[in-house]
């Protein structure tokens, strides 16, 4: 949901669902006396559309310590979980780098300067010798230049190992970098692309799919309230793990599967029509229907944990949210139905 982490989060959603929100919202912030400002709308706005799900535990450990919202607490959740904490760590290596660079450049500067002395040095020499007709002075030339060509030598064995220490430090900066990009492409509890890689991914669909051969699928996993219910929060986050694992194992790599929200998972499918799209997100609902899932520590059941989808395919002219929207009407057409269920937009039209 969240298009770009920065200071200021920019959503992705349909019109309808955002109503939805903040009808759930503003309930919600009166009853636990939060300020309607903007930061914290910004947070329960996160916390009703289960964009951050440890935001979510913590709001929900807050609620239930009775915890006050004020100021500094609604700050701490909105830069830990919303102003994205990687844009720290990102800060951290820009200025590493930056560090680099200027240390690079003073080295070799220092080594410029020590080469153009020496330079100087030479062309002394060279007039000395250019004046020394009777060849008098030629030892002392020649002890002259091999002490100017020694000083030289170290000044660009100073630099060389200056530079090769500067681009191992480099490689590190590289790999770092590349640990935080990942971290901040991925959603913690499932491992799949968070929301924020998600409206990449998709942003990039719609610039390059062709119409009617590129699909989007939203899957919720259905009464999932009843799971958070009755065995707790930490069970719920296992449940979406596990759905999580079943939907990468089963995806192709050219699809990307992401967690689009809190208990709903979304898949991007390039090169992919909607009676392919639907076979294969009909084939991840029938897995789950046909299996049981079991609490291991007491063997308590869960029982059957399915989920509904809604699928639409891109179109031409289609912007983010329209594509999101029409997948999301046929998620909605798929719970009104009774749950269990896959529905393509072509659905709708009927
Ligand atoms: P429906 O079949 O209509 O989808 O019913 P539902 O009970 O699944 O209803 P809904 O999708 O509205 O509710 C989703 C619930 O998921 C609400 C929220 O508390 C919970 N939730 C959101 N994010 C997380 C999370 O990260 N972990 C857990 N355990 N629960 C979450
Ligand atoms: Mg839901
Ligand atoms: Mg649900």
């Amino acid at each position: 949901m969240t298009e770009k982490k920065s200071i200021l989060p920019t959503y992705n959603v349909s019109p309808e669902r955002n109503s939805a929100y903040i009808r759930q919202m503003l309930p919600l912030m009166l009853k636990h006396n939060v300020p309607v400002d903007p930061m914290n709308y910004a947070v329960w706005y996160h916390y009703v559309a289960g964009i951050n799900g440890e935001l979510t535990n913590a709001i929900d450990s807050l609620i239930e310590d009775q915890k006050p919202f004020d100021t500094d607490v609604t700050l701490n959740l909105y830069k830990k979980y919303i102003c994205n904490a990687s844009i720290d760590e990102f800060e951290k290596i820009n200025n590493n780098l930056l560090k680099l660079i200027n240390q690079t450049s003073v080295s070799i500067n220092t080594a410029s300067e020590k080469a153009s002395v020496i330079g100087d040095n030479f062309n002394h020499t060279l007039k000395v010798l250019e004046t020394n007709d009777d060849g008098s002075n030629i030892k002392s030339v020649l002890i002259e230049i091999i002490l100017q060509t020694t000083q030289l030598a170290e000044a660009s064995k100073d630099l060389k190992s200056q530079l090769d220490e500067t681009q191992k430090e480099m490689e590190e900066l590289r790999k770092e970098l590349s640990v935080v990009r990942e971290t901040a492409n991925t959603d913690k509890l499932t491992g799949l692309l968070n929301r924020w890689a998600f409206d990449k991914a998709l942003e990039e669909l719609i610039h390059t799919a062709i119409p009617n051969q590129a699909c989007l699928a939203i899957l919720d996993i259905d009464n999932f309230k009843r799971i958070n219910d009755g065995f707790g929060h930490l069970v719920g986050d296992k449940v979406i793990k596990h759905i999580a694992a079943i939907l990468k194992r089963h995806a192709a790599p050219h699809h990307q599967v992401a967690r689009f929200g809190g208990e709903e998972l979304a898949i991007i499918m390039p090169d992919t029509t909607l009676t392919e799209a639907f076979d294969f997100i009909e084939q991840i609902r029938l897995v789950l229907d046909v299996s049981r899932l079991t609490y291991k520590r007491n063997t308590e059941t869960i029982g059957k944990v399915t989920v509904s989808a809604g699928i639409a395919s891109f179109q031409a002219e289609d912007e983010i949210t329209h594509l999101l929207t029409r997948a999301d009407k046929a998620l909605y057409r798929a719970k009104e139905t009774g749950r269990n269920k896959v529905v393509t937009e072509n659905a709708l039209l009927q």
